[in-house]
């Protein structure tokens, strides 16, 4: 087994925005090269940070006193020759250098794994040492653990850019990550045999956050309104176009407890696979429903059936004209008819 390197012994300074200028050298933190990258360009030209919501600051509160205790977890299971982040002693810094900036950040975990890990990777891969090996951790809540577990990198792109860069800068091609449920205590240990992400096009989208910054110009925004990522966005106060209304859901982070907003997170992205999945069946029914019509047509029948299914033309319901309606009733009993009417609730959508 080999040593653990050099990198380890700085001491990485916190509370540093996602992108700081130091020394007349850009410096990007591991764990925001996933972040927006408009969000990128506001850090690198120094806007100031406005704070997350409450329930986020605890939520992160939260995940870094269970990352610790996940990390003490491990030590006792036998993992030897470590670098732990945050038991106090010294970080595994991550450190990578590009033309145009520097890549800075820690990683949760280095070391060499017990034997109940090394299990989880291919036995062929047991051959050649691949120590010391990179773990990552994420403390998460109930709904993002299960989103994670099902959807891992696709629904979480941002963590694969981090573990992706995080590789990289250690010349691993493997790692572990960590994921515990804060409310059961449920964890998973997933074995990673490649990068997630394609650093190549992370290191284009650092570029080019760099080369907008030297220019002091920003990106577009790159997250539908309302969505999670702008509601965390310590920068969302610079995202003014007119029709992305932040408000609404930092207005509802106040009526709404943490478990409700999750909650409400999930209902949002279930709405929107369901339009999806409509959207998908009318495309797939009305060249359908064309030819059973057309069908109908040529029989001259009032009715076909096949299979079970029958269909044929049936009228529509009638609309009164309301101008027609104006003309010739009062206004008090045009609104006795409209105090009848049922209200529906519309959803416009723009994060379809
Ligand atoms: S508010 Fe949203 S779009 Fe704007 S910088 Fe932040 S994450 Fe990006």
């Amino acid at each position: 087994m080999t040593n653990i390197p050099a990198y380890v012994t700085e001491i990485l300074p916190h509370e540093r925005p996602p992108v700081y200028v130091l020394d007349g050298v850009t410096h990007f933190r591991v764990s925001a090269v996933g972040y927006c990258t408009r969000q990128l360009t506001l850090a690198r030209l120094g806007y100031e940070r406005m704070g997350r919501p409450l329930f986020l600051e605890r939520a992160g509160h939260e995940g870094h006193l269970h990352e610790a205790a996940i990390i003490t977890d491990m030590l006792a299971d036998g993992w030897d020759n470590t670098t732990p982040a945050h038991t106090g002693g010294e970080q595994a810094i991550l450190h990578l250098s590009q033309p145009l900036f520097r890549l800075i950040g820690h990683a949760d975990l280095v070391g060499n794994p017990p034997e109940s890990v090394m299990r989880l990777f291919p036995s062929e891969m047991h051959e050649h040492e691949f120590y010391p090996l990179l773990v990552e951790i994420k403390a998460l809540s109930d709904a993002q653990y299960a989103k994670f577990v099902s959807g891992m990198w696709d629904d979480f792109p941002h963590y694969a850019d981090q573990l992706t860069v995080a590789m990289a800068a250690l010349g691993h091609t493997n790692a572990l990550y960590v994921v515990k449920n804060r409310n059961t205590g449920e964890k998973r240990l997933f074995p990673v045999l490649q990068p997630p992400s394609d650093i190549t096009k992370i290191m284009r989208k650092l570029n080019l956050v760099e080369l907008l910054g030297r220019k002091g110009r920003l990106a577009e925004p790159e997250h539908k309104s309302g969505s999670f990522e702008c509601m965390a966005c310590p920068y969302r106060y610079a995202c003014t176009d007119e029709n992305r209304q932040y408000e609404t859901g930092i207005e509802l982070t106040a009526l709404l407890n943490p478990a409700e907003m999750v909650e409400l997170g999930q209902f949002v992205s279930s709405y929107r696979r369901a339009k999806a999945a409509e959207k998908q069946a009318k495309e797939i029914l009305s060249p359908i429903r064309a030819h059973l019509e057309d069908l109908l047509e040529r029989s001259g029948a009032k009715k076909l059936s096949y299979d079970g299914m029958a269909w044929q033309k049936v009228k529509g319901a009638k609309y009164l004209p309301v101008h027609r309606v104006r003309a010739v009733i009062s206004p008090e009993v045009l609104q006795l008819i409209e105090e009848q009417r049922q209200d529906h609730m519309m959803v416009r959508d723009k994060g379809e």
